[in-house]
């Protein structure tokens, strides 16, 4: 089976991330054909962001989500070399700030969707406004459980004005999770990236998992699916991304545009 297949939230379908193993390899090995596997999904990113700028009518936007440490950053580094930075553009959504704050929780958003034959990467997103606002309580319930809703209208005008949106949740377990603290805590490279909140989080775990369940069940769709990714091993996730990125663009029928003009005829002097 496809990973594409496999990894997709089915639409319409209760999601338990507990039945998701975030230690799954599909079978795959990290081994040489693995990591020549990887590089050929880079290269072919490569060429179907130059076709897909030449036929000017699709645009991709990718979804990154994970709980801390979940490897957004690393997919991104990892994965994401294939795409030229030029009209390539990646956004990391923090706090809102005060003047994001006065606005709807989808302004920043659309202001950061890609142009038609751009590609836009999103570390963490929207899916915030239904994930930490719901989890530390930030606003009343009302408020994020009217979101799912705002969210699939927006992503179908998206998807209806040529945008395919492609979401990923990076997949550790707990333990997982500790083990790469750990890490950062004794390596002073790493120690940089951890902030008191990180470990603060933890203890809203549970909560967390059921509001990404909620998340991934309500606001998979066809035209904006949800991917689970398993991602334990770096290596695994790494090639589950970039092989749904190559399917999720093969998939568009990208096409060179003629020239406006008849090549035949041009003489060059
Ligand atoms: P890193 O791997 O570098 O830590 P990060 O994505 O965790 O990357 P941080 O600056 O550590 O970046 O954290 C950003 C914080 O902003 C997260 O705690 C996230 O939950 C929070 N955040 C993002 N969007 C919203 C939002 N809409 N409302 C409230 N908090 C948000
Ligand atoms: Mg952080």
């Amino acid at each position: 089976m496809k990973l594409w297949e496999k990894l997709v939230v089915p639409p319409g379908r209760r999601l338990h991330l507990a039945e998701w193993d975030p230690d799954d390899t599909s079978g795959h090995k990290k081994d040489a054909a693995t990591e020549q596997a990887l590089a050929q999904d880079i290269a072919r990113l490569d060429e179907l962001q130059y076709v897909m700028f030449a036929d000017h009518r699709h645009a991709l936007l990718v979804v990154l989500q994970a709980m801390d440490a979940g490897g957004k950053d690393g997919t991104i580094r990892h994965v994401m070399t294939g795409f030229n930075p030029q009209g390539c553009h990646v956004t990391a959504f923090k706090r809102p700030s005060a003047e994001e704050a006065e606005h709807d929780f989808l302004w920043r958003i659309h202001r950061a969707v890609p142009a038609r034959g751009d590609i836009a990467i999103f570390n963490r997103s929207h899916y915030e406004d239904v994930l930490v606002a719901r989890v530390r309580k930030l606003v009343p319930k009302e408020v994020w459980a009217g979101r799912y809703d705002h969210i699939n209208r927006f992503e179908g005008l998206l998807g209806d004005s040529g945008v395919t949106v492609v979401k990923f949740f990076l997949h550790i377990s707990k333990d997982e999770q500790k083990r790469r603290f750990e890490e950062r805590l004794t390596d002073r490279t790493k120690q940089w990236k951890l902030a008191p909140e990180d470990f603060e989080d933890r203890k809203y775990w549970d909560g967390y998992v059921e509001a990404y369940e909620d998340a991934l069940s309500r606001c998979s769709t066809d035209v904006a699916p949800w991917f689970v990714i398993p991602a334990n091993k770096k290596w695994f996730r790494n090639l589950a991304v970039s092989h749904i990125l190559v399917h999720a663009l093969e998939r568009l029928d990208l096409k060179f545009p003629k020239p406006s003009f008849d090549v035949s005829r041009v003489k060059l002097t």
